[in-house]
């Protein structure tokens, strides 16, 4: 990939971090407001609510977060838009839609295919299961 390519998703991961660390931090501090709100009279179900919500949101971000450290730390590397799985580039279109992807798309649309044939296999195993019970 070119320098100029690099440079340009390296900016756009730095801005999507600089963006997720801001809300993560935000959503952290008021939970721990909140939290000690708790211990005063307060409505416990929608408090626990708010907190699972919260919760959620804080684990989505931090996912996200890592994806973009790994982008980082693959540019650094120098191995940005490589397929982790057959090392080709991964097709510029595609990396534009989906900066974080770490497969090419013959990569992912083979790994799709795996992923919908084993939950058939998964579904078949269960059926099997239940005539299994049901002659214990
Ligand atoms: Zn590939």
């Amino acid at each position: 990939m070119k320098t100029e390519q690099l440079t340009k998703f390296k900016q756009l991961f730095e801005e999507q971090k600089k963006g997720l660390l801001y809300s993560y931090k935000w959503v952290n501090e008021d939970f721990k407001v909140n939290a000690d709100e708790m211990s005063d009279e307060m409505d416990l179900t929608s408090a626990e609510l708010e907190q699972s919500m919260r919760m959620r949101l804080r684990s989505r971000e931090a996912f996200f977060i890592k994806k973009i450290d790994e982008a980082l730390n693959k540019i650094q590397a120098g191995t940005f838009g490589v397929c982790e799985r057959c090392e080709e580039d991964i097709e510029l279109s595609r990396l534009e839609v989906r900066p974080t992807t770490h497969l090419c798309i013959h990569c992912k649309e083979a790994e799709e295919i795996m992923e919908t044939r084993s939950a058939d296999g998964r579904k078949s195993k269960s059926v099997g299961m239940k005539g299994n019970l049901r002659s214990a």
